[in-house]
């Protein structure tokens, strides 16, 4: 941080999971400055993930999906802006400009603006998406026993909403254009797991299928059939928001580019979250996941506090789905071994060559592979190499091996 500035605020712009870790790590951690986080939505920062899983059920409310409300940031000196964007950032005047018009000078800051849901080019009433708060309680309100709901992608919002409706007792059909669920993402057994579980549950899922238009009671397919609904939801995808990096001149990919620091290319600016481009495993990505707005959040803090130490988090996601759950550690390899666990449960082992576990990925019913995948994420950490067969007999525990 420039000397010279140290009497201006750290400011924070996003007021999401990774936004408001940050914050409350800046505190943790001793910063006793200003501190200033900036929202453009008009709540304190919460967790997206009930979003599409409780809230949406009706069994979580806002303050259940909090991660710090406004009494706290009170309590902590952190002052919240909410529902006013920052709408221009001048790095070489340290300063930043509010929708409003306000300018405010920083000393350090940190772009932390996430993403929207991709939409369609057509704006229609029937059309609705998942990215916020209030995105989840419009769809919650239409989603009745009864409704006809199409979902167009069946990537992880698309296939939790889709669950959730199923038990709300809607009818649901769920549109993918590419031949399995999820594929950019999981390997294909689990696919096909999903595959079976969700037309179990009575989603009348069809792979490989594009959509022509949308109209107000149906949804129109390239094939030329026609499906009439009530309601279609829209998952395909996640647009970053990185115009604000791009505009004051920032190093801009797929995301917001920072070094191993969560540096950006430009002094005093960092990023963090699911705007945030970094290098894994060798390659630029971005990581659209709880675990890492969690754990980007609390280290670009760190960095802004002058800590020298490189990002280096394992990362990792779950979803959740009728009654069974997903989770995911590290990064998938070409070299896999399966176990297969009691109640037709499955867990995936990836490898490198001199076969040191590098990733792991859990389906089983409820939370049950919650402990396998703590257990694997200390088994990557360790980097001890180990054997294909014990891996893959449910007898030997992930304990036993961990001692090695
Ligand atoms: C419905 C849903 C379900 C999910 N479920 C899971 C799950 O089960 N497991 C999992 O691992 N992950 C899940 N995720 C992903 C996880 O929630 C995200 O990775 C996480 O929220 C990213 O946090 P973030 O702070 O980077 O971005 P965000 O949470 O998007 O926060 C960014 C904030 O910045 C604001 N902003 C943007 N531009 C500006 C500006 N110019 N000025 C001020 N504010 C601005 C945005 O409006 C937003 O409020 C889910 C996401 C969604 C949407």
């Amino acid at each position: 941080m420039n000397n010279a500035l140290k009497h201006d605020a750290l400011i924070i712009v996003g007021a999401g999971h990774a936004g408001g870790r940050a914050a409350l790590t800046l505190r943790e951690e001793g910063y006793t400055g200003r501190l200033i986080l900036i929202g453009d939505e008009p709540h304190a920062p919460y967790e997206r993930p009930p979003l599409s899983k409780g809230l949406l059920q009706g069994t979580a409310d806002l303050a259940g999906c909090s991660l710090c409300d406004s009494t706290r940031l009170a309590e902590l000196g952190i002052e919240h802006i909410a529902g006013n964007p920052v709408s221009r950032v001048e790095p070489q005047r340290h300063r930043l400009q509010l929708a409003d018009g306000e300018w405010l000078p920083y000393a350090g800051l940190l772009l932390a603006t996430g993403g929207r849901a991709r939409r369609l080019p057509q704006e229609q009433a029937n059309v609705l998406y998942l990215r916020t708060h209030d995105e989840a309680l419009a769809l919650r309100a239409a989603l009745r026993p009864g409704t006809r709901l199409v979902v167009v992608g069946g990537g992880f919002i698309g296939l939790e909403v889709a669950a959730t409706a199923r038990g709300l007792g809607c009818a649901v059909t769920l549109l993918e254009a590419g031949p399995r669920l999820a594929g950019r993402v999981l390997p294909a057994v689990i696919s096909h797991a999903l595959l079976d579980l969700h037309r179990g549950q009575g989603v009348d899922v069809r792979l490989n299928v594009s959509l022509a238009s949308i109209e107000a009671d149906a949804v129109l397919l390239a094939d030329g059939q026609r499906l009439a609904c009530d309601l279609v939801v829209v998952g395909i995808g996640m647009q970053p928001n990185t115009e604000l990096a791009a505009a004051a001149g920032l190093e801009v990919g797929q995301g917001i580019r920072v070094d191993a620091h969560l540096r950006t290319s430009v002094a005093d600016i960092y990023a963090a979250g699911d705007v945030c481009e970094f290098r894994l495993a060798g390659q630029y990505q971005r990581q659209e996941t709880w675990r890492n707005a969690e754990a980007q959040g609390r280290h670009a803090a760190l960095t802004m506090l002058g800590r020298d130490v490189a990002f280096d988090a394992v990362p990792g996601f779950w979803s959740d789905q009728y009654d069974w759950g997903l989770q995911t550690v590290g990064v998938i390899t070409p070299l896999t071994v399966s176990r297969v666990l009691p109640g037709a449960g499955l867990l995936l082992f990836y490898l490198d060559a001199e076969h040191r576990l590098q990733g792991a990925c859990g389906w089983a019913r409820g939370n049950s592979v919650a402990k396998d995948i703590k257990l694997c994420e200390r088994l990557i950490i360790t980097g001890r190499p180990l054997n294909e067969a014990s891996l893959a007999d449910p007898e030997l525990s992930l304990k036993h091996m961990l001692r090695g």
